[in-house]
């Protein structure tokens, strides 16, 4: 077992070559100390286009 976690999306798509996390630059979660934006990180459903929170 390794401790990747799985994401699966509303339209039941599980696999992880299609869920491709992106950045989602309306959440900053905070500024490096160069003072780049670090982004809150979201799942994208490369079946159904759907973007869903990775804590959901
Ligand atoms: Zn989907």
């Amino acid at each position: 077992m390794t401790d990747y976690k799985r994401f699966k999306c509303s339209c039941g798509e599980e696999n992880p070559r299609k869920l491709h996390e992106e950045p989602d630059k309306t959440q900053v979660l905070y500024y490096s100390m160069q003072g780049t934006p670090v982004y809150k990180k979201k799942i994208k459903c490369g079946t159904c286009g759907n973007v869903f929170d990775k804590s959901s």
